[in-house]
């Protein structure tokens, strides 16, 4: 080791110390993900409260992953709940086995599932990864909006 190496070493840092942190504050702050990020899914309805989603399984057909249960069920004049034949009973999601893939999205004829740009999934159980009909048609938790990471601002970006 030479004897100007520390002195270079400490030129690094004291130079670092002037520049801009690259670090977030997570989860204080949190970076906005792509547009085309896939993440928590979401089953849709139509403004008259019908749902999207008529139960035929294509997605779960198209799921490499094999993490989606569709039980269909027919509608009728009393009980009516998708706008076609018939509708999905029981619809669930192991979130545990999706790989975020989006080919559910891709294979459904009635763009009755999307994947949304909610990524904070993380549960204690496996039991609690698997989201069932009424978790999925729920709108996905809002990312809260980035804020600037200034270095010891006591501000959290989630507003409360
Ligand atoms: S994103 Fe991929 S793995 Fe996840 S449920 Fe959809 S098809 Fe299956
Ligand atoms: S989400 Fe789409 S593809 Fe899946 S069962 Fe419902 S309508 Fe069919």
């Amino acid at each position: 080791m030479g004897v100007l190496d520390p002195l270079k070493g400490f030129g690094v840092t004291f130079r670092n110390l002037l520049t801009k942190p690259v670090t977030i504050g997570y989860p204080e702050h949190k970076t906005p993900v792509y547009p085309r990020f896939r993440g928590r899914h979401r089953l849709w309805q139509f403004e008259n409260g019908l749902e999207k989603c008529v139960g035929c399984s294509l997605c779960a057909a198209a799921c490499p992953a094999d993490c989606i249960r569709v039980v269909a069920e027919e509608n009728t004049p009393e009980n009516r709940v998708s706008a076609g034949e018939r509708y999905a009973r029981i619809y669930e999601i192991n979130m545990a086995r999706c790989i975020f893939c989006g080919y559910c999205e891709v294979a459904c004829p009635f763009d009755a599932i999307t994947l949304e740009h909610s990524y904070e999934l993380s549960e204690y159980t496996r039991e609690a990864l698997i989201y069932d009909k009424d978790m999925l048609l729920e709108p996905a938790p809002k990312q809260p909006p980035l804020r600037p990471n200034v270095p010891g601002d006591p501000t959290p970006a989630v507003d409360a």
